[in-house]
């Protein structure tokens, strides 16, 4: 990068920071964006390869989604450069030596992203007295296994749904990627009475318009099996999920999974983005022109950050739930609402509600622009 401010904009970022420790093999970049709001909670990737701008884009997003979820959180996002697979004495002593370098780094506050999980947060904790994601043990919230985001999904597509004129009771659903967040969120809609019609994951689609069961989907996944092996349904590729007709289609597995090449495959009213970036900006016009209301990742998904939030400050799993139910709610209504009057796709009308929010944060800081 011959520029190195070449990233820098009205609300960022605030520093970037290069990590080299040779003993412990560690090479790691921590991005802290914007801490108006409040100290920046974002996740560790530990990857092969992540360049300095992709982490920088995941800090930004969570600027955005700390700030539209009312969180007392800023936004950042680091980067351990290694295979999440090593030995774990290994990686153990990468992810300690890693709390190390950023115990002074006091308006960063991290949590558990690709390749890392609760314990490597544990090790933090025991390092540096701070990270979220926790394990249960030593006063985390689990948020994978109590279902956190999929919770949020849930009640974003409660709301959403009057937007299309949709009932929940009988809404078919098909949802991509069967993992943390898709299973549960099936799971909650499901207790609402809407109808699994399809769900994938990498191996496959399994599809029946009479309804899954997702209670017998889950047990079976937690067996490490694949949806295709399942003895019902019709077996289909996993990219037949996005022709499946439905009443709500719900990403939650990988990024660009709709792109302007395969967008008008969708045979759905609304879409609720559970994977982050699962839509290109040319697919969401083209949704938001086909009449498809769509929800954007960083309104729909902020159920696991806001968890985690809840988690740092001592609150409980209810009160988790109860901040979830609220602040998901509340703004997947203001955005469509928005989005409704302007014309603009939700995701602008998103963008724009965080953005009001997060200048408003700036405004009470000492450093502040006229
Ligand atoms: P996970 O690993 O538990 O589950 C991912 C699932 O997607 C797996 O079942 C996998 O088989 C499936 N999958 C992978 N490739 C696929 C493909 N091509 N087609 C269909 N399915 C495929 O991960 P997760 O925690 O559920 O996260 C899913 C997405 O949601 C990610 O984009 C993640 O960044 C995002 N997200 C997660 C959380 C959270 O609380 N875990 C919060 C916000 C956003």
């Amino acid at each position: 990068m011959d520029n190195l401010f070449e990233l820098a904009d009205a609300y960022g970022p605030a520093r970037i920071i290069h990590i080299h420790n040779p003993a412990a093999d560690l090479r790691a970049i921590v991005v802290v964006d914007n801490v108006a709001c409040g100290p920046a909670v974002g996740g560790i990737r530990m990857a092969p390869d992540v360049s300095v701008e992709e982490c920088f884009r995941l800090a930004r997003a969570m600027t955005f989604k700390n700030a539209a979820a009312g969180l007392p959180h800023g936004g950042g996002k680091s980067v351990i450069f290694g295979d999440p697979k090593i030995a774990a004495d290994r990686k153990e002593q990468m992810i300690r030596a890693f709390a190390d370098a950023i115990r002074d780094t006091l308006d960063y506050i991290p949590g558990p992203d690709m390749g890392t999980d609760e314990l490597c947060m544990g090790w933090i904790k025991d390092e540096i007295g701070r990270a979220v994601g926790l394990p249960a043990a030593v006063g985390g919230i689990p948020l994978d296994e109590i279902g956190a985001t999929g919770f949020g999904l849930a009640a974003c597509v409660d709301v959403a749904r009057k937007f299309v004129g949709l009932e929940l009771k009988g809404a078919r659903v098909a949802v991509q990627g069967f993992g943390a967040v898709g299973k549960h969120a099936a799971r909650f809609l499901a207790e609402k009475g809407a109808l699994l019609v399809a769900a994938s994951d990498s191996a496959g689609t399994l599809a029946d318009p009479g309804g899954l069961d997702v209670g017998e989907l889950m047990a079976w996944k937690a067996q490490g099996r694949a949806l295709r092996d399942f003895s019902r349904g019709q077996k289909l590729p996993a990219d037949a999920i996005i022709d499946i007709a439905c009443d709500v289609w719900i990403p939650a597995a990988r990024p660009d999974v709709l792109r302007a090449d395969n967008v008008g495959r969708l045979n759905t009213k609304l879409v609720v983005q559970g994977a982050n970036i699962p839509c290109t900006p040319e697919a969401e016009r083209t949704m938001h022109e086909r009449g498809i209301v769509s929800v954007p990742d960083f309104i729909a998904n902020a159920g696991g950050v806001i968890c985690a939030s809840i988690e740092y400050r001592g609150g409980t799993q209810r009160a988790a739930f109860d901040y979830i139910d609220e602040r998901i709610r509340a703004n997947t209504r203001l955005v469509l609402e928005r989005s409704r009057k302007s014309g603009e796709v939700p995701r602008q009308a998103a963008l724009a509600l965080a953005g009001e929010r997060l200048r408003a944060a700036m405004q009470t800081r000492r450093w502040r622009a006229a």
